[in-house]
């Protein structure tokens, strides 16, 4: 039979079934720019510990963040359910990576994409969004619980069209299967099985969860540690079973979560550590000025966990995290010094690194 041609010259068995980290070296298209990223030494926090402190370069996905797999996962899932055909539309509800990483993969498959979004969310994301292809709608800021919710008008627009999808980041765990088939075998891969712990920050889970469950299964002994960021409750619910909210809120962005998602659900996680603002920026701009990486906060919060879990389990260790995004999407707060100063974290910035900050 003939292949039913999906869109971009590739048919739709070819999309669904076909993984496109393969290492025939050639990478075909944006998609086949998903994964395979490299494994970086970040040569200054291994030294002052003592440890390898080795971080995922996730930013070098096609779309530029740790969310371009779960993307191309999420569609891959509808295609092989038959849920998704050629001339589809890709629903989200997001304000971030993962519109992002939808967005540029509905260009180089040739589908749709309309992503929902609070209306609270900055000019520079709409205007990003739309210029990666996608329609964007706005609508008012309304907690899940109420039917308004940004996440239940996508899946309700998905539903009532022809041949759409609500990709559901936060609970369909095509999501944290990704990180299964992906990014935990690139780590054990990489580091030849030399991996003490592993930590991330959580959004939708699908990362720790799904590099966590990989991992566990080649080696149990494998840390896998939770990092949280003020005011979100998964740290208090992995350490006392409570859903409360840790002090504050965060500059973070992407991460920090109310409730344990589908992906997060049965991770196999040992400990979570909160991790403040004044570390994760401080982390942030010492990536930036001593390793030369620009980068955004939740990256500095991956780091500042992986230093301290290597700090506490002492010389001699491999600790893994990843790097989840470049700093350009975040000019207008991390990297400006009206914000950083409103929220009190111009200390934790050490003088001479002020220099990256701009008005
Ligand atoms: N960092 C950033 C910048 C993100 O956008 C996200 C996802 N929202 C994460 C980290 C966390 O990834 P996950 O959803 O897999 O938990």
């Amino acid at each position: 039979m003939a292949a039913v041609v999906c869109c971009r010259r590739f048919s739709v068995a070819y999309l669904a079934n076909k993984r496109f980290m393969s290492s025939d070296g050639i990478r075909k298209g944006l998609v086949g720019m998903m994964g395979n990223t490299p494994l970086v030494r970040l040569n200054t926090m291994s030294e002052e510990t003592g440890c390898e402190i080795l971080a995922k370069a996730e930013f070098c996905n096609g779309g530029g963040s740790v969310k371009d797999r779960a993307a191309l996962f999420l569609i891959q899932d509808a295609l092989q359910k038959g849920q998704l055909k050629p001339g589809g539309t890709v629903v989200e509800g997001t304000a971030g990576n993962t519109g992002i990483g939808l967005a540029h993969m509905c260009l180089s498959m040739g589908f749709k994409c309309v992503i929902y979004m609070p209306n609270n969310q900055s000019r520079e994301k709409i205007e990003l969004l739309e210029t990666l292809g996608a329609e964007v709608r706005p609508v008012p800021v309304v907690a899940w619980s109420d039917p308004a919710n940004y996440n239940h008008q996508a899946r309700e627009f998905a539903d009532s069209i022809e041949n759409a999808i609500w990709t559901n980041q936060f609970d369909n765990t095509a999501n944290r299967q990704a990180h299964i088939e992906t990014t935990g075998p690139e780590i054990w891969n990489q580091t030849g099985g030399n991996v003490d712990a592993v930590t991330f920050g959580t959004g939708t889970g699908g990362t720790l969860a799904g590099v966590g469950t990989f991992l566990k299964e080649k080696n149990p002994n494998i840390q896998v540690v939770l990092a949280d960021p003020q005011g979100s409750v998964l740290c208090n619910y992995i350490k006392h079973g409570k859903l409360e909210r840790s002090e504050g809120s965060s500059i973070t962005e992407g991460i920090g979560q109310g409730r344990v998602t589908k992906n997060l659900e049965g991770a196999p996680i040992d400990d979570a550590l909160t991790i403040l603002d004044t570390d994760a920026v401080n982390m942030t701009f010492r990536l930036l000025h001593e390793e030369g990486f620009f980068v955004g906060a939740s990256t500095g919060l991956n780091v500042s966990a992986a230093v301290q879990v290597a700090q506490k389990m002492g010389p001699g260790h491999t600790v893994v995290t990843c790097l989840c995004d470049t700093g350009h999407k975040y000019y207008a707060k991390l990297y400006n010094r009206k914000v950083i100063e409103e929220k009190g974290l111009l200390d934790c910035i050490p003088e001479k690194y002020r220099v990256s900050l701009h008005d």
